[in-house]
């Protein structure tokens, strides 16, 4: 007789949807509770001027991770979601007239980069992809899609054959400071460099390590019809098919206890579910502040405040935009990128030059050029920092960076005629609203210095029968990386219960391995 164990997993983002899929194809019996009110987490749309503009992700790159929860579900994602890949990964504008535009295609790139800067920039871009591409090929089995290791125990993964791949992570070198060894052009370097924001980091004090970011790029970014929240409903259809059962309102303000384990939550308005595991997919800082309960926050360690990673200041809106041609991902860079994040880390303020980037998402390869005249939609995001509850931005601050903003586009060639009925707006202080206990850090911790990435938590907590899942956790932010971690997280559930089992969950359809197959690394 099959007894099925239950698991509640807290949160729909990416790492508690692709848990939850995982766990309820392997039959067990799966909760899913998300205070919002649908699926995807920050993969979130919002409404502007009468349509739906992604708010959240809108560079989708890494697409056989989803592939694979999909495939390991006994599911097609291509049945499901329409992907279609850009060649053109982003254009670059600043603020002097120049602009630069970057193609998957390595030798398409050196040969804009060649035209923009230079023969000798060329060919640094060129020796700039080998780096990147093998700290990639270093990292991708031994760090990125495995439990998370520390030091040591990664060297060993790698193997000590290849020793030298790994000391070429450069985890000891800044970004920034890498970048010097291939670019003299100080606007290369600023744009390879934001790629340490895609982790919500300053390339000033992000390991070069990070440079794996414009390799993951570079392999393709996929614009999901209809939007990325399509791809975020996919997931939560699947969960469904799959037997969890998805639950939205419902906030869990805490982790029950019983004989020394996680035995199920309580939420908010009092209702109690049992369960032999909790996943959390919130962000781990709010186990760690006590946020749901004093036994969750001795699981887990406390980021520190000063660690934080970015938060944002964003716009979604529909409007017109005359001049410099949009493509899809638009990137209008400062003209100090050192001031930008000194103002952001060092003096934890809206930065006085902000760096823009601007999502046209009515844009894409196959779609013919949007009218001048026509209203379309935008996404607009500055990096912002994260402050303490007690010291809000004021809204003077954001309307003087919001204005500063728009000149700044103004200036490099772009002008938003803006609707002001037509625009929705999300501060820092929005975003630690959705994502509680985070002051509106959108990556977890900032991956600063060489031992960051380490730190992160890994999918088992100090508490037994609860576990982790998200951007804030092991192997770190972005939309396929979160999913990532849920996939590790719903793996070592399967482990410890397999190892303390009343009786084995039904098996299920789908290609996922056992447990005991793929766990060999699990901490
Ligand atoms: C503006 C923005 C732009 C981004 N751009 C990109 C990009 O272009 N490409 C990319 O790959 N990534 C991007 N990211 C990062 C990416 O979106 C995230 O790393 C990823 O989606 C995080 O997934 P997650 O699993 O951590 O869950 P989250 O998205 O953090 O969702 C967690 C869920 O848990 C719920 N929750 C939390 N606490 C509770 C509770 N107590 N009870 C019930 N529910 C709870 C929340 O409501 C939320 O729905 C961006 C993020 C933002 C915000």
């Amino acid at each position: 007789m099959t007894v099925k164990r239950r698991v509640v997993v807290v949160g729909a983002g990416m790492g508690g949807l692709a848990a939850s899929i995982a766990l309820s194809t392997r039959g067990f019996q799966v909760t899913t509770l998300d205070a919002a009110d649908g699926p995807g987490g920050k993969m979130r749309e919002v409404e502007a001027g009468g349509r739906l503009i992604d708010a959240g992700p809108t560079v989708l790159t890494m697409p056989w991770v989803f592939e694979q929860i999909f495939e390991d579900a006994g599911a097609r994602l291509s049945e499901t979601v329409a992907l279609s890949r850009t060649m053109r990964l982003a254009r670059h504008a600043w603020g002097d007239g120049s602009r630069l535009d970057l193609y998957s295609d390595v030798d398409q790139s050196a040969e804009a980069i060649a035209d923009f800067a230079g023969a000798r920039e060329a060919d640094g871009y060129r020796r700039f992809c080998k780096r990147a591409e093998s700290i990639y090929r270093t990292l991708r089995d031994s760090f990125i899609c495995g439990s998370r290791p520390g030091p040591v125990e990664l060297a060993m993964r790698v193997g000590l054959s290849r020793l030298p791949d790994l000391m070429g992570i450069s985890p000891f070198t800044t970004l920034s400071r890498a970048l010097e060894d291939h670019f003299a052009d100080p606007r290369l370097r600023q744009l390879f460099g934001r790629y340490a924001t895609y982790c919500g980091s300053s390339p000033f004090l992000a390991p070069a390590t990070l440079m794996l970011v414009a390799h993951v790029e570079r392999e393709g970014v996929w614009i999901v019809e209809g939007g990325m929240a399509r791809l975020a409903e996919a997931l939560a259809e699947l969960a469904r098919a799959r037997g969890a059962e998805l639950r939205f309102c419902r906030r869990v303000a805490r982790i029950l206890i019983k004989e020394g384990r996680a035995a199920g939550v309580e939420t908010d308005d009092g209702e109690r579910i049992a369960a032999d595991a909790v996943i959390w997919n919130g962000d781990a800082a709010a186990l760690a502040d006590g946020s749901a309960g004093p036994e969750a926050a001795r699981a887990v360690g406390a980021t520190p405040a000063a660690q934080r990673s970015l938060s944002a200041l964003t716009w979604a809106m529909t409007a017109r935009a005359e001049g410099l041609p949009l493509v899809r991902h638009n990137v209008f860079f400062s003209r100090d990128y050192r001031a930008e994040f000194d103002d952001i880390f060092g003096r934890s303020r809206l930065p006085e030059g902000p760096t823009v980037y601007v999502c046209a998402q009515d844009r894409d390869e196959a779609a013919s050029p949007v009218e001048s005249h026509a209203e379309q939609r935008l996404f607009c995001l500055v990096n912002a920092p994260t402050r303490p509850a007690d010291r809000p931005l004021t809204d003077a601050e954001i309307i003087s960076c919001e204005e500063t903003c728009f000149q700044m586009l103004e200036r490099s060639g772009l002008r938003i005629v803006k609707n002001p009925g037509s625009i929705r707006r999300t501060t820092p202080e929005d975003f630690a609203t959705l994502y509680p206990s985070t002051r509106g850090a959108l990556y977890g911790r900032a991956t600063h210095g060489w031992r960051a990435s380490f730190a992160r938590a890994g999918s088992k907590t100090r508490l037994p029968g609860l576990y982790l899942a998200g951007g804030s956790v092991h192997p770190g932010p972005g939309a396929p990386m979160a999913a990532l971690s849920g996939r590790q997280a719903a793996m070592r559930v399967m482990l410890d219960l397999a190892s303390t089992r009343r009786s084995y969950p039904a098996a299920m359809p789908g290609g996922m391995s056992t447990p005991s197959a793929t766990m060999a690394n699990m901490d």
